[in-house]
């Protein structure tokens, strides 16, 4: 063809699935040799399930008025979480009450109003204390032992119980994750703002040891630019809101473009319109090629 290489690469690149929004990324894909991978909706499915749903002893609430509560607060949310939190009531039939005034915050959780009553639902690190002699404690560390996501959901600032949610590694992880340290000599960190034990887990299934949990948006920010300060060139892959600032420090971008959130499709250099995680190592390799035929 007489198309420039970097075009023709855009090209192959978008007969795999993936859609890279300028010459110049193909060319920056080329280059990476750092790979940070987020944990939910991008190792995983993103289609996470409630497993459990544990209202905490001594409160009014059953597990159905627990699920209900946590889903009226969550269903404004696009998080892979709150969706799993709203199927699951629905699935149940529970009919959910209105909420009113709506935020979230990356990496934490929502907060609503319901029933004129302030619903959190989120992180237990982030929105409650984690004391060992708080009587959520126990549940939590039984979720996270056996890799589930626990959210707590308070009620006016206290906990009324805990949802455990699971999330299955996508087929072409363990494989992708394998080609990722085969292109850069390096495994791929896992970057999460899930808890450790929960991400050990996942990281454990699909080959990768170095995984840094908790993280709220800005220490993802944090460890691109600690790479990049160090000489690397760090290619991030993640879906959410959460991942959109690490998308737009890192070298190059790619969002996972199915379950993908706006804002990280809007920030990403290139998004995977295909929905396997396995076109990453895919268009490493083209750019590479590409970049050989221009220099
Ligand atoms: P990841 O980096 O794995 O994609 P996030 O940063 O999106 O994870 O979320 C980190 C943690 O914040 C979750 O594990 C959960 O505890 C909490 N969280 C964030 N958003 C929500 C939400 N909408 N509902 C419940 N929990 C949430
Ligand atoms: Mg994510």
């Amino acid at each position: 063809s007489t198309m420039p290489p970097l075009l023709s690469a855009i090209a192959n690149a978008g007969r795999h699935g993936v859609l890279a929004k300028s010459a110049v990324v193909m060319e920056r894909l080329g280059r990476i040799d750092t790979v940070a991978l987020d944990k939910t909706g991008t190792l995983t499915e993103g289609t996470p399930r409630v497993t459990d749903v544990r209202p905490l002893p001594g409160t009014d609430l059953d597990e159905d008025a627990l699920l209900a509560l946590a889903a009226a607060a969550e269903r404004p949310s696009e998080h892979p979480l709150a969706r799993a939190v709203v199927d699951a009531a629905r699935e149940r039939g529970l009919p959910l009450p209105d909420a009113v005034g709506f935020s979230s915050v990356p990496g934490a959780g929502v907060t609503a109003t319901v029933r004129g009553r302030t619903v959190q639902v989120g992180s237990p690190a982030r929105l409650s204390t984690t004391s060992a002699e708080e009587p959520h404690h126990g549940p939590v560390a039984d979720l996270e032992s056996a890799g589930r996501t626990a959210v707590t959901v308070l009620r006016d600032g206290a906990v009324v119980g805990v949802l455990g949610i699971a999330d299955r590694p996508r087929p072409d992880a363990r494989a992708t994750v394998a080609a990722l340290t085969r292109l850069t000599g390096r495994a791929p960190v896992l970057l999460t703002g899930d808890n450790e034990r929960a991400a050990r887990h996942l990281a454990a299934e699909v080959g990768i040891t170095d995984v840094r949990a908790g993280l709220l948006p800005e220490d993802k920010v944090a460890a691109v630019r600690g790479w990049e300060a160090e000489g690397l060139k760090v290619l991030v892959v993640g879906d959410g809101v959460n991942d959109a600032p690490a998308l737009a420090a890192a070298h190059c971008g790619i969002a996972m473009g199915r379950a993908g959130s706006d804002l990280a499709l809007e920030t990403a250099d290139a998004v995977v319109v295909r929905d396997e995680l396995a076109t990453v190592p895919a268009v490493v390799r083209l750019s590479r090629t590409a970049r050989r035929l221009v220099v």
